[in-house]
């Protein structure tokens, strides 16, 4: 970006082959939106929830739209409250503890959550290709890895990805709350994960696709913070914090190998690798 007028100019996030990551092992994984298209679930669970829902109430049938305009982003209750809002419906708020079955706010909250878990035992989840190759390739050059989710459905959500066995340190939102760690965007859920790993948060790199997310990568002390733009823009994800900005995961992989090679005790210099025709 040019400035005819002198006026800062934001420090543009490196290309991500040119990304520095020779001091980096560790990586503390975003789940929703980094390692798995998890928003697909959660639409298709609403619609679930709301689709007979609002039949039965004889008001304007539930659609895609409504789920941007009034659920996305929102804490589940929320999301509730704000359809129902738009819809002139009124419930009674009701317990946390309502049965899924309940006609109250958090009943609907409690349904919704059901129908997430039983749309993704049916549908299943497929992680994102790129994302399961860095995976692959960070493991391969011997760096540790986990799992960042403001998600308490964590646990099923990498199951159902086929992901589970390889994450040994996972802090979700149910570790989060039994911990009273603070939630994004403060930083302290990526520390305690660097720290399940036995390392400084100098040596871990934060990968986040959500605002919340990237803000609690750049107020800590960690080694890189890379933006995934998954729809938050590249723009806003620069401004929060990101040091390095991509569309997918796989576009690290020259980075990570660059750093592998270069840190490994014998490896040989690129011009050797060839083989000998001997
Ligand atoms: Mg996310």
């Amino acid at each position: 970006m040019t400035s005819p007028d002198n006026s800062p100019t934001p420090p543009t996030p490196v290309d991500p082959r040119d990304a520095d990551l020779s001091g980096i092992r560790g990586w503390l994984f975003d789940l929703d939106g980094v390692l798995t298209p998890t928003a697909v679930v959660h639409m298709h669970a609403w619609s679930r929830l709301f689709t007979p829902f609002l039949e039965a109430h004889g008001a304007k049938p539930y659609s895609d739209d409504d789920y941007f305009a009034y659920i996305d982003g929102k804490p589940r209750y929320d999301g509730v409250r704000s359809l129902l809002e738009s819809r002139g419906i009124r419930l009674e708020e009701g317990e946390v503890t309502d049965a899924p079955t309940a006609d109250t706010v958090h009943g609907l909250g409690n349904r919704k959550n059901d129908a997430f878990n039983a749309t993704l035992a049916e549908e299943g989840v497929t992680a994102y290709p790129g994302s399961v190759a860095l995976l692959d390739a960070v493991t391969r050059a011997g760096a540790a890895i986990a799992v960042v989710s403001s998600s308490k459905n964590a646990p099923a959500v990498l199951a159902a990805a086929g992901l589970a066995d390889r994450f040994e340190v996972v802090v979700d939102g149910a570790v989060a709350a039994r911990e009273g760690i603070p939630g994004k965007p403060e930083p302290d859920m990526f520390e305690r994960a660097a720290e399940l790993l036995g390392l400084p948060t100098e040596a871990c790199a934060v990968v986040e696709d959500a605002e919340s997310g990237v803000k609690a990568g750049a107020a800590g002390e960690f080694g890189i913070v890379v933006g995934v733009d998954r729809g938050v823009g590249r723009e806003a994800l620069e401004e929060l914090g990101a040091d390095v900005i991509v569309d997918d995961l796989d576009e690290l992989l020259p980075a990570v190998e660059r750093a592998a090679a270069a840190s490994a005790p014998e490896s040989p210099a690129p011009s050797t690798t060839r083989e000998d025709p001997s």
